[in-house]
């Protein structure tokens, strides 16, 4: 299998991979070829694909990028894998990322960072770090990955390959290992849209094991993706995000990307998003306190590593010290900390009016505009070891990602061109369950 090849020539500089099981995917891969032989069809049968390391295979070790889930194997798998497998997919490798998907550089796992494949000097983003290299780097044409406040689009942007964040709840989180439950989505990345969009069809659809699942409308445009008519499409271009900050060379790739939009008729209107201001302090608010939660599962007790004590209760601190990252840990006490008694009103409870408010700039620049345009990043991928002192800087880089997560919308990432030899993404937004026009434009555009 030529997934298998690339991955034994590549690793050794990537480290996109967290696992592998060479018996299992080449076994995989006969059961598809036999299906092919007999006439099966499907828009994934044979496809290799790379799964984020958090998303449950059954028997495959779901590390998580973290020491604390050493040695533990998924009993079954998340709904999403389970579609792709029925569809004849073949899964090559889990792919690292940042611990329990915190991160946007790659950086925070416990297997050492992915690397950039245009520059090994530099982070390929996160934190489906290693998902977005498999593609970048051709071990498979398709991975999934999950995105919370931008894990997919970010690399995407960072690695010149295609990701979507689907409409929150558009696909089943159901065997995801939670971050941050009111956010976490799968998203898919590939080289273009029309492989992001066969992906979809077979993975999109309400799931009886997650309460929080809905069905996509459109769907059935999904197997044969064809372009969107640009002519007379209204495309806002939200002030506050192409204002002080933006990269120089981010900022020409990004206005000859919709330049080229308006010369097929699509019309770039102006529109402002107020709150945007308040997005990363919001999002931060919210995700540290919704994984502290999450993470109190992590107790030595029933997932993974343990380190052994005396009593339980030095047992639980003892395995959480040791499995846990620094980043992880920041969190959990940040989180735990703005869920506190005499707190929790002036932070959880303060950050959920914003991201109303937040959702409300986008319904209004919906009635004014089908969709909306802006960086993924305000930069292009940054050196390894440039912000892991300083976790601020980090959650910069997601300023503008996280908006369309906290308004639960379809947002997408795709390649624009390149500043200084680095890929640079545009990033396009939709209104909610509008997730296949949104592919249909980035077709039309690719
Ligand atoms: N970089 C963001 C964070 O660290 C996004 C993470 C994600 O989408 N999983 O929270």
């Amino acid at each position: 299998l030529r997934s298998l090849d690339r991955m034994a020539r590549l690793e050794p500089r990537l480290n996109a991979t967290a696992s592998l099981d060479r018996a299992r995917t080449l076994a995989a891969a006969r059961d598809a070829d036999a299906r092919l032989a007999r006439g099966e069809r499907s828009p994934v049968l044979g496809i290799p694909v790379v799964l984020k390391d958090n998303l449950n295979w059954k028997g495959a070790p779901v590390g998580n990028g973290s020491r604390i889930q050493r040695g533990y194997r998924a009993p079954y798998d998340a709904t999403v894998v389970r579609r792709l497998l029925e569809a004849g997919a073949v899964p090559v490798a889990k792919a690292n990322m940042d611990e329990f998907a915190m991160g946007s550089s790659g950086e925070h796992s416990a297997s050492g960072p992915a690397r950039n494949p245009w520059d090994l000097s530099r982070v390929p983003g996160g934190s489906s770090s290693g998902s977005v290299v498999a593609v970048a780097a051709g071990y498979a044409p398709l991975a999934l990955g999950t995105d919370t406040g931008g894990s997919v689009r970010l690399p995407g942007s960072f690695c010149n390959v295609t990701a979507l964040r689907p409409t929150y709840g558009a696909l089943s989180r159901y065997g995801v290992t939670a971050m941050a439950s009111s956010l976490d989505i799968v998203g898919p990345v590939a080289a273009s849209a029309r492989d992001l969009a066969a992906a979809l069809s077979v993975m999109a659809g309400s799931d009886p094991l997650d309460a929080t699942s809905v069905d996509l409308p459109g769907r059935e445009r999904l197997a044969e993706l064809r372009p969107r008519a640009l002519k007379g499409l209204r495309i806002g271009l939200p002030r506050e995000c192409f204002g002080e900050g933006i990269e120089e060379g981010v900022r020409g790739v990004l206005e000859a990307a919709l330049r080229a939009l308006e010369a097929e008729g699509a019309e770039l209107v102006e529109v402002s998003l107020p709150h945007t201001r308040f997005a990363i302090d919001t999002y931060y608010l919210i995700t540290t306190s919704e994984v502290s939660s999450n993470l109190a599962r992590f107790d030595g007790v029933r997932f993974g590593a343990r380190t052994p004590s005396e009593t339980l209760d030095t047992m639980v601190a003892a395995t959480r010290d040791e499995g846990f990252g620094m980043e992880a840990k920041r969190r959990i006490l940040l989180g735990a900390f703005c869920l506190s008694r005499g707190y929790y009103e002036a932070f959880y409870l303060k950050a959920q009016k914003a991201r109303t408010l937040i959702l409300r700039d986008f319904t209004e620049a919906f009635g004014q505009v089908d969709v909306l345009a802006t960086p993924v990043c305000p930069g292009t991928a940054f050196p390894l070891g440039d912000r892991t002192g300083d976790p601020l800087s980090m959650y910069l880089s997601d300023v503008f990602t996280v908006t369309p997560s906290l308004a639960a919308l379809p947002a997408l990432s795709m390649p624009a061109g390149f500043a200084s030899g680095l890929p640079v993404g545009l990033q396009l937004i939709g209104p909610s369950l509008s997730d296949v026009s949104l592919l249909e434009l980035a077709h039309a555009y690719q």
